[in-house]
C-alpha cells in the first residue's frame, strides 16, 4: 500500500465517480448529436454534467465547454481571445508562476508577434493586484492569473485582480485547474471572465476539462470540425469522461467544507510534525493564503538532494512530488516557480511537495512523520552534495 501524497499532480478517481462512468464505457453510448435514442440519452447526459459543473461554479450551464484538459481550456482561454481579437497588435498580462499550459501557451503567442508581460510574484509566490494594474496597456487584449498555485500552493488574489480588469475593459482570465473543487469559486459574484477546469484533479478522471466563458465574451476556436460545444470546440464529446467531471463537481461541491476543515488539519499537522522533526525544514509559499491540502517543504542545506529524498520516500512506500509532475521530465533543472519567488538556483531545486485530497488518514500523515526524519538526516549536506 503506498501513501500517496502528490494530490496536485493527480487524485485517484472516487469509486463513486468511477459508478457513474461505468455504463459510459462498456454499454452502448450514443453520439450526443444523433437524433435517436441513444443520441438522446448521451446529450442529455452531457447536458446533465454541464449542469453539475455550473452548480459548482456558480455559472450558467450555457457558460461551461467542455474540453480534453485543464491544457486545452488554457489553451482555448489565451489563443481564443488573441484570434477574436482581430489584426493589430495584441498584449497578454500573464503571472510569471502560472503552470506551463499557460506559460508556454503566452510564449507560442510571443513567438507570433504577441506582446506579453510577465507580472513578477513576492517572496510567497504572490502576485501585487497593483503589478496588473501597472502592466496594462492600450492593446492589453486578455490578462491571465492562476487562481492556486500547483507548485507552491499559493492561492491569487483574483478578486482583485478580476475588479481591475473589469474597470479597464479587459477580459480575465484564472487557470482553476488546482483550485476548483477546493475552494468556493462563485462566479456570479466573483469577476473572472474565463476559468479553466480539469477534473483529474478533483478525483474524477483524466483527458477532460472545462472552460468556463461568461456571456458576452468573444472566443475563435481553436479546434475546429462539427461545431460541437457552441462551435467552440469540435469533436464528437467524450461522454464518460464529461459524465465523469460532473460527478466529481457534484461530489466536490456536496464535500467541500467537510474534506477541507480534514486537509488542513492534516495539512498543518504534517507540516508543524516536519518542522518539529527537522529543524532545518521550512515552509514555501503563503503560510494562511494556501490550497487546503498543499505542504511544499525546503531543507536548508540540502535543497540540491530533494530528488533523492523523493526517491527514498518511493522506496518507503510514500509517493510524493519535488515541485511539479508536469517538470519531472526536464529532471534537476530549477524551478522557474521558485526561481520567481527569489531562491538561487540551488535553493530553487530543493522543493518536496506533498499534497492532501479526499482520500488521505491520519496514517498516511503519521507514516510520513515516522519515515522523513531518518531520510532527512541521511542526506549529504550542500557542500558535499555539489562536489
Ligand atoms: N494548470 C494547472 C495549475 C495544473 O496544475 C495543471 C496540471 O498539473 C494543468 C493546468 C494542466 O491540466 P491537465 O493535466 O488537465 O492538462
Amino acid at each position: 500500500m503506498v501513501a500517496y501524497l502528490d494530490n496536485a499532480a493527480t487524485t485517484p478517481l472516487d469509486p463513486r465517480v468511477g459508478a457513474a462512468m461505468a455504463p459510459w464505457i462498456s454499454g452502448m453510448a450514443g453520439n450526443p448529436s444523433s437524433l435517436h435514442a441513444p443520441g438522446r440519452e448521451a446529450r442529455a447526459a452531457v447536458e446533465a454534467a454541464r449542469a453539475q459543473v455550473a452548480a459548482l461554479l456558480g455559472a450558467r450551464r450555457e457558460e461551461i465547454i467542455f474540453t480534453a484538459s485543464g491544457t486545452e481550456a488554457d489553451n482555448l482561454a489565451l489563443i481564443g481571445t488573441v484570434q477574436a481579437s482581430g489584426s493589430g497588435r495584441h498584449h497578454l498580462v500573464v503571472g510569471v508562476i502560472e503552470h506551463p499550459a499557460v506559460i508556454e501557451t503566452a510564449r507560442f503567442l510571443e513567438r507570433q508577434g504577441v506582446d506579453v508581460s510577465f507580472v513578477p510574484v513576492d517572496g510567497f509566490g504572490r502576485i501585487d493586484p497593483d503589478a496588473v494594474r501597472r502592466a496594462l496597456r492600450p492593446h492589453t487584449r486578455l490578462i491571465s492569473v492562476m487562481a492556486a498555485s500547483n507548485v507552491v500552493g499559493t492561492l491569487q488574489p483574483i478578486a482583485e485582480i478580476g475588479r481591475i480588469a473589469r474597470d479597464a475593459g479587459i477580459p480575465f482570465h484564472t487557470d482553476a485547474v488546482q483550485a476548483a473543487g477546493k475552494l468556493p469559486l462563485d462566479l456570479a459574484g466573483l469577476p473572472v471572465d474565463l476559468l479553466s477546469v480539469s477534473a483529474h484533479k478533483l478525483h474524477g478522471p483524466k483527458g477532460v476539462g472545462a472552460l468556463y466563458v461568461r456571456t458576452g465574451v468573444t472566443l475563435e476556436p481553436i479546434i475546429h470540425g462539427g461545431g460541437q460545444e457552441h462551435g467552440l470546440r469540435s469533436a464528437t464529446e467524450n461522454v464518460a469522461g464529461i459524465v465523469g467531471l460532473g460527478r466529481a463537481a457534484e461530489l466536490a461541491r456536496s464535500e467541500m467544507a467537510e474534506d477541507n476543515a480534514r486537509l488542513v488539519h492534516l495539512r498543518d499537522r504534517l507540516i508543524e510534525g516536519i518542522r518539529l522533526a527537522c529543524p532545518q525544514a521550512y515552509l514555501i509559499g503563503d503560510p494562511f493564503r494556501r490550497l487546503p491540502g498543499h505542504a511544499c517543504l525546503g531543507f536548508a542545506g540540502q535543497e540540491g538532494e530533494a530528488i533523492r529524498l523523493l526517491l527514498a520516500l518511493d522506496e518507503a512506500g510514500i509517493a510524493v512530488s519535488t515541485g511539479s509532475a508536469c517538470s519531472a521530465a526536464r529532471g534537476a533543472e530549477p524551478s522557474y516557480v521558485l526561481q520567481a519567488m527569489g531562491f538561487d538556483a540551488l535553493r530553487a531545486r530543493g522543493a518536496l511537495r506533498l499534497t492532501l485530497g479526499r482520500f488521505n488518514t491520519a496514517g498516511d500523515v503519521d507514516l510520513v512523520l515516522e519515515r522523513l526524519p531518518a531520510l532527512v538526516g541521511g542526506l549529504r549536506p550542500l557542500a558535499t552534495a555539489r562536489a
